[in-house]
């Protein structure tokens, strides 16, 4: 049996502002993403409807699914089944496709879309012979026509019919890059994931930038940054990433800098290095996992000096979520149990015992300046190691 996927405007996040513009932004993406991990299909729009067809019979189907389930600006996809527009083939496909679903199921109802008005049954007359079909084979079956377990919907267009069950529900958010690009400061801890995820949703592309301290953090944190992004990238596509060495930068710091200000000089440090990389790639906005009160460098007065050293607007759409609300987030994309494995991240390596809750802009400024080394920061970015994401 053939299975298709039907994409209709109303399961696309298309709402307002250039609808056209974002439903091609949306379409090349799904497009490259199929391609990418499963292989090539056929995209037809008829009558506010995508047909997504395989054009080879064996790939694999239900990745290809799952891939668009996950993709930024889907709200719902429907997969159906295609058919010969014969109601006797019609009523048997219903049937056999939508049978574990329906056996699941208490009631149901059918719907019929007839585009076809050549078609010899019109849409109640369909309902009446599929529904009667469907009720003969499953006994325990009985009709809901208002608030049905399972929806069945017959579509009889120009070439084929359709048949599908409830819709499946889509990952929702803005199609990916109808925002521009901006990058993350992604560590291998809970919030940043969460937070790329957050803006990303917004119809942002990301690119990324990691600090590791070999040989204070190992390379398993590395790879956990790698597979961190690659959840997300299951919703956002490609993401660029930017490891950094930071051990240098760090020890001048930890040799040169207030011992209460090492936290704060190293965040504006990154923050600066994180603006280079960024504005070089073409990117508007920072994004960190930042959430207020979380720890000493994330006080009010602190985040006011980090927010001082960056050079583009920083995002922290975790801000004001406990710290319970961004796990939740983590459950559902699935970053958690990665988040969560003991590999050291950077900002752990000569953490001060005291550090300073409320420092004043001046007093960063000066640790900053006591610290800053132009080569050393220059050598950085220039040794930085670029993997792209998928
Ligand atoms: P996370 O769970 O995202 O690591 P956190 O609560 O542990 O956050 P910090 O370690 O203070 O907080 O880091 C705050 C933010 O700084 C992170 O959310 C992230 O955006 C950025 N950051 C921290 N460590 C790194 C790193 N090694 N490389 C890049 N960015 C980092
Ligand atoms: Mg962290």
């Amino acid at each position: 049996m053939k299975e298709i996927i039907l994409l209709k405007d109303g399961e696309l996040a298309l709402k307002g502002l250039n609808r056209r513009t974002f439903e091609d932004i949306l379409m090349k993406n799904i497009r490259q993403r199929l391609r990418h991990s499963v292989g090539e299909f056929k995209f037809t729009r008829s009558q506010s409807t995508c047909v997504i067809a395989p054009v080879d019979e064996n790939i694999d189907f239900d990745k290809a699914v799952d891939i668009i389930q996950h993709i930024f600006g889907v709200v719902g996809i429907s997969r159906a089944a295609q058919c010969e527009k014969d109601i006797e083939v019609i009523k048997n496909t219903a049937l056999e496709y939508l049978r574990d679903e329906l056996s699941f199921a208490r009631t149901f109802k059918v719907e019929a879309k007839r585009s076809d008005k050549n078609f010899p049954y019109n849409s109640p007359q369909i309902c009446n012979e599929v529904g009667g079909f469907i009720l003969s084979h499953l006994h325990h079956l009985k009709v809901d026509v208002h608030n049905p377990d399972v929806k069945v919907t017959v579509e009889v267009r120009d070439n084929h019919a359709f048949i599908h069950g409830n819709q499946l529900k889509g990952a929702g958010g803005m199609p990916t890059g109808t925002g521009g690009k901006a990058c993350v400061l992604i560590s291998g801890g809970i919030d940043s994931p969460v937070a790329a995820w957050m803006m990303a949703k917004r119809g942002l592309s990301l690119t990324a930038v990691h600090f590791a301290s070999p040989p204070y953090t190992s390379e398993r944190a590395e790879m956990k940054v790698h597979e961190l992004l690659k959840k997300v990238a299951r919703y956002c596509g490609r993401i660029d990433l930017y490891t950094v060495p930071f051990t240098e930068i760090q020890e001048n710091i930890r040799d040169n800098s207030p011992e209460d200000m090492f936290t704060i000089t190293m965040r504006r440090i990154m923050m600066k290095i994180a603006t280079r990389i960024a504005e070089d790639k073409d990117c508007g906005a920072l994004i960190t996992g930042e959430s207020v009160g979380q720890v000493a460098s994330q006080t009010m007065w602190a985040l006011r000096c980090t927010d001082d050293a960056a050079g583009l607007p920083v995002f922290r759409p975790c801000i004001g979520m406990d710290k319970n609300e961004i796990i939740e987030i983590s459950r559902k994309i699935d970053t958690f149990d990665i988040s969560i494995e003991p590999y050291e991240d950077c900002c752990t390596v000569f953490t001060p015992k005291h550090p300073r809750t409320k420092p004043t802009l001046e007093m960063a400024i000066e640790a900053e300046n006591a610290a800053w080394d132009d080569e050393l920061v220059n050598t950085a970015i220039a040794n930085a190691k670029h993997l792209a994401i998928h």
